[in-house]
Parts: structure tokens; C-alpha cells; sequence
């Protein structure tokens, strides 16, 4: 059993097809992670989709009605480049439900992981690049508006720079966004994170390590977070039909690692979320969102739970009231 919830459904599954984004790696990583006795039927947990009211703290209402109502124009489908249908919807409804409800988990646990989201793309007025809705937005505004937390970081480590992020916490001094990504590379249009990690093509594992690791660590000493949102993307892989960065399976497990470490040593939560991953052998993006999984319960292992100072009192891994 493992020591936090894998939050996890079968509609997760964007129905694409063929499509380079291969949507059936939500269902294989699901699958491995059972096949494996990584995690057992009590491990997971079934998510809601969320509600119209935490959709809307980050989209307008001229975007949901579109993507409810089917009434998105050909460069609406142009720009988020998946076929629209209902299921598509719902999935992307879904996928913002898992996001926060792995959120409400890692404020329990310590960690709290959904086994889809990473929607980085979306803005709030339109979708981009496979995202439609930005779970990991609508799970932070959700946690502040619910008063849980105060401050979140997002430490995005797709290939892609998170651009939607960036835009929808512009102007949000209570959200710090970190984004570590291959510049020569979608999307064109950058709009700036808190710290854009800017990588020339073809970086490998250590010095991909040596340019993130000093950053979250400085970020996290300087910013504080309550809460880390962990856009864990299998795309800087070298093996990617997408991305031009070289990390390796191992490269890529290690910075998993490394920054839950720098997390669970200042004993904030970690919100996991997959993102984007493009190998041209798909069973390599299901192990490397897999491991993932296995680099926090390492960590966790590593940093155990008698070290939560709330557990006892049974409050938060990270009693909020410490500031
Ligand atoms: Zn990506």
C-alpha cells in the first residue's frame, strides 16, 4: 500500500485515437502501476468531475459555454488541436476534479498524486496544444478559495514552457510559477513565468539537474510555498517525437526525486500531475509517469511521516497557521 492516493478514472481517456497524443497512457499507467504491486485497489481514488463554479475561477464564461455547448469555431479546434466531442469535455471536467482532489490528498498526505492533468496549456479564454481546461489553475484557485491554502508554486518540468500558467498567474503574486523547458520549441508565444528556465536543444541529464535543482531550492527559500503543483512531464525524454531535450529514463526518475526532496524536507505537499509525453515507444511514457509515482514514495520513505509536525494533532501535513 502506498503511503498517499493515486487519483485515477478510466474517462480520463481522451477517446483520440491515433492522435500523437496517446490518450490511452492514463489507462496503461493505471494498469502498470497494479501490474507492477506498485499500488492495490485501496491506493486509488475515484475522482468527481469539478464543478462549474471551480471551472470559472480560472476560464470565462464565453469559453465553458463553447466547449458545453459544442460551439467552438474551426480556429478554437485549430488552436487546441483535438477533435471536439462531449467526452473530450468530460474528461477535461474530470481531470480538473482529480487535480483537486489530489490536492485535498497531499494536504493530508503529504503527497497527492493524479494520474492525468498537467493541462499547461490552457488559457482561460481558449485551449491550446491538446488543453482545454487547466486542471492544475482550477485546483489552486480552489484550495485558496476554500482557504487551505494561501501560497501555491508550480514547478512545471514538461518540455513545453507553461504557458498557460504563466499567463493565468501573471498578475497572482500568490502563485509562483517556475517553468523548466526547451525554448527552440512550442509554443511560440512565451508568456513569462515568475522564472522561466529557458533550455538550449539537446541538454542531458546533468545539466538539466544543475540548472533546475539550485532554482527550486532558491524559489522555495524565497517564495514559501504552502503547496507545490509538480507538472511532472515525460516529454524531456530523449526518445520523443515532440520535444529535443536528451534526458534519460534515469535523468528523469532523479529529477523527480530531487525536487520532492527539497519539498518534503521543508515538509510542504506535493501535488503530482502528468503533462505531456511523446515517446515514440509509448510503454517509455507509461514508465516514466509511473516512476514518478515510485520517486515519491521513495522520498516519502525517506522523509517519514513522524516527521509531520500537524500529524499528531490529526491537522494538515503542513499546519497552514505556521505562518
Ligand atoms: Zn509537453
Amino acid at each position: 500500500m502506498l503511503p498517499f492516493k493515486l487519483v485515477y478514472h478510466d474517462a480520463y481517456d481522451l477517446n483520440l485515437g491515433a492522435h500523437v497524443f496517446p490518450s490511452q497512457k492514463f489507462h496503461l499507467i493505471a494498469e502498470k502501476l497494479r501490474a507492477d504491486g506498485i499500488a492495490s485497489a485501496e491506493d486509488f481514488v475515484l475522482p468527481e468531475a469539478a464543478s462549474d463554479t471551480d471551472i470559472l475561477r480560472v476560464h470565462t464564461p464565453e469559453w465553458v459555454k463553447k466547449l458545453k455547448t459544442g460551439t467552438l469555431t474551426y480556429s478554437d479546434v485549430m488552436k487546441l488541436e483535438v477533435p471536439y466531442s462531449q467526452e473530450l469535455v468530460d474528461a477535461f471536467w474530470l481531470a480538473a476534479g482529480g487535480t483537486i482532489a489530489a490536492a485535498q490528498s497531499a494536504q493530508r498526505d503529504g503527497f497527492g498524486c493524479n494520474l492525468g492533468g498537467g493541462f499547461h496549456h490552457a488559457y482561460p479564454g481558449h485551449g491550446e496544444g491538446f488543453c482545454a481546461i487547466h486542471d492544475v489553475g482550477v485546483a489552486i484557485l480552489r484550495m485558496k478559495n476554500d482557504g487551505v491554502i494561501s501560497k501555491a508554486m508550480v514547478i512545471d518540468t514538461d518540455v513545453h514552457q507553461g504557458n498557460g500558467t504563466a499567463a493565468i498567474f501573471a498578475k497572482d503574486d500568490s502563485v509562483f510559477t517556475l517553468s523548466i523547458h526547451q525554448e527552440n520549441n512550442y509554443p511560440a508565444y512565451k508568456p513569462a513565468s515568475d522564472l522561466d528556465l529557458n533550455l538550449e536543444d539537446g541538454v542531458a541529464d546533468d545539466e538539466y539537474l544543475d540548472t533546475l535543482l539550485p532554482a527550486v531550492r532558491r524559489s522555495l527559500e524565497q517564495f514559501q510555498p504552502d503547496l507545490i503543483f509538480y507538472i511532472g512531464g515525460a516529454d524531456p525524454y530523449r526518445e520523443v517525437q515532440l520535444g529535443g531535450l536528451a534526458l534519460t529514463l534515469e535523468g528523469l526518475k532523479k529529477r523527480d526525486a530531487e525536487v520532492f526532496v527539497e519539498a518534503r524536507k521543508r515538509k510542504i505537499p506535493v501535488v503530482t500531475t502528468l503533462a505531456g509525453g511523446y515517446a515514440r515507444k509509448v510503454q517509455d511514457t507509461v514508465q516514466i509517469h509511473v516512476n514518478t509515482v515510485l520517486a515519491a514514495r521513495e522520498v516519502a520513505a525517506q522523509f517519514p511521516q513522524s516527521e509531520r509536525e500537524g500529524n499528531k494533532a490529526g491537522s494538515s501535513f503542513r499546519a497552514k497557521s505556521a505562518e
